[in-house]
């Protein structure tokens, strides 16, 4: 390039790094702007007093190849920047009468099933071969563009969509393999990624435990936050620039055309833009809904959005030995509490929930014998009638509570060095996520491919998105994906 293109990068998330890596290596240049002081978004590192370190967001990295990826394309290779642990058991999953612990490892699988739910190891067999199939054409159409409705003609999408099955929920899909209730659920839980409950989940969505079981998962050393840093670091190898505190406010465009941007106040002309921030949010924050008619707020209003979560970061003074790295605790009445949390918008008294628990793999997380402990449960967003500025004090307490009585986390209250709480109007109000629904716009059939925002944005030329928000979808392996498809989209586009 003659005189390199100046693009801009709304967000230092995920999507927005992976951008930024593609687009410096190939010789644009890159500015990121992101408003908070840190790299990561979601998937960002949060430090309490007294030495305690947490994920934000993000702690299951699955599907490592989409990020192998990335760094292949420009000729460096992850394991150089971050060390990997893999995981095994994949987690420790806990129902009322029964303890799972999946493994990627085949025959050990097949032992645990057998021990625990016995007569489903050839439904595992099989599912191990349908999935491994369904999986391979479907993450073909996932690498398209889908800009145009003409993309439903690519051979591999007519080679893929009868794996789709789009008239079937991920629950529907793997009763075909399973009989018991709890082990469909310990391949289904992964819908929580998209924050969707698996009887509405598109059945396509098996491939996320697929993945699990075929590829694995790793705990990344000093949290999966240390993937942001390396990511930064080398995109800045590559000449992008990174402006922290950088609030863009405003998105100025002519002739369907980003001209400039406007961060804390100042205008900065670019060639083109690549948006991170929460779609939702984000779109209607910074450009004027005059320049697009295809998304505008009415629009983005009747959309269906993901649930939201209910966070509590704890710094303790003690180790609970039981816990393994992952560890997720399942309501009685499971069906019962995705409703509550997805249509009736309420909140069970018996949740399930997620404790991470790195300090088992990690001594880097929390001072010698402390432990840095991250709870999850899913809520309702903020669609539901629940004040959290009140709640927040109560609710805090009976996930205490759920931690003492359903994980067996014993005299917790008494071990507490340090505590962050992140509610709903949170996510909202701190992390500019709509409706604080966490895993973005949900991914029910009809908010897919061609009918998700696209990666060049419908209406304006030279924005480009990545993130949860666009398509793919949400989640870190499609999160990638979207930078690889929006980078290519746009250096098309600025030739
Ligand atoms: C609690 C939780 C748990 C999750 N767990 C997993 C998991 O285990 N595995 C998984 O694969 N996925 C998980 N996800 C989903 C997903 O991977 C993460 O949310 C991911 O971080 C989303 O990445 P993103 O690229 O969309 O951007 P985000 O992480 O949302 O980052 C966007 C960035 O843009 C910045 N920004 C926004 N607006 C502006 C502006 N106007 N100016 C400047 N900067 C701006 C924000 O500050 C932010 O840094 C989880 C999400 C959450 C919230």
């Amino acid at each position: 390039m003659d005189t390199k293109k100046k693009i801009a990068i709304i967000g230092a998330g995920p999507g927005g790094l992976a951008a930024a890596m593609l687009l410096a290596h190939d010789g644009y240049d890159v500015h990121v702007y992101e408003m908070k002081g840190q790299v990561g978004g979601r998937n960002g590192r949060l430090t309490l007093e007294n030495n305690y370190h947490f994920d934000i967001g993000p702690t299951f990295f699955l599907y490592k190849p989409l990020l192998d990826e990335v760094f292949e394309k420009v000729g460096r290779k992850l394991e150089d920047k971050v060390q990997l642990i893999p995981l095994d058991p994949l987690y420790q999953l806990i129902f009322k009468r029964k303890k799972l612990y999946p493994s990627s490892d085949p025959s050990k699988m097949r032992d645990e099933i057998m021990r625990v739910f016995p007569g489903n190891e050839m439904g595992y067999d099989r599912y191990l071969k349908e999935e491994g199939r369904r999986f391979s054409a479907i993450s073909k159409v996932l690498k398209l563009p889908f800009t145009h409705i003409s993309d439903y003609l690519h051979p591999d999408v007519i080679t893929g969509l009868p794996y789709l099955d789009p008239f079937k929920s991920l629950y529907q899909r793997l009763k075909r393999f399973f009989k018991d209730e709890e082990l469909i659920y310990a391949m289904a839980f992964q819908a929580k990624y998209l924050g969707m409950s698996p009887w509405e989940c598109p059945s396509a969505f098996s491939i996320l435990s697929y993945m699990e079981h075929a590829y694995g998962l790793f705990h990344v050393q000093g949290g999966l936050n240390a993937l942001a840093t390396a990511m930064k670091e080398e995109a800045e190898s590559f000449g992008a620039t990174f402006h922290f505190n950088a609030h863009v406010s405003k998105v100025n465009v002519h002739n369907k055309k980003v001209t400039s941007i406007v961060v804390n106040d100042e205008e900065i002309v670019v060639d083109g833009a690549v948006l991170n921030g929460d779609f939702a949010s984000s779109i209607s924050e910074l450009v004027s809904e005059t320049h697009r008619p295809s998304w505008n707020d009415r629009k983005l209003s009747k959309k269906n959005y993901s649930c939201s979560t209910f966070m509590l970061y704890l710094g303790l003074d003690t180790q609970y030995d039981h816990l393994h790295h992952h560890n997720l605790i399942f309501a009685e009445d499971y069906r019962s509490n995705v409703l509550d949390m997805t249509q009736r918008m309420v909140l069970t008294p018996d949740a399930s929930f997620y404790v991470h628990n790195p300090v088992k793999l990690d001594a880097s997380v929390a001072p010698k014998g402390h432990s840095a402990l991250y709870v999850l449960v899913p809520v309702p967003n903020t669609l539901a009638d629940i004040n959290w500025n009140e709640l927040k004090e109560d609710y805090t307490q009976r996930v205490l509570q759920f931690l003492e009585e359903r994980a067996g986390c014993t005299n917790i209250r008494n071990h507490i060095q340090a505590l962050k709480v992140i509610t709903p109007f949170d996510w909202r109000d701190d992390y500019g996520v709509y409706l604080g629904a966490t895993f973005n716009m949900a991914h029910s059939f009809d908010q897919l491919l061609y009918f998700r925002a696209h990666n060049r944005f419908n209406d304006i030329r030279n924005l480009f998105l990545v993130g949860g928000g666009t398509h793919p979808g949400s989640g870190l392996p499609t999160i990638y994906q979207s930078a690889i498809i929006s980078a290519q989209l746009l250096k098309e586009e600025l030739k």
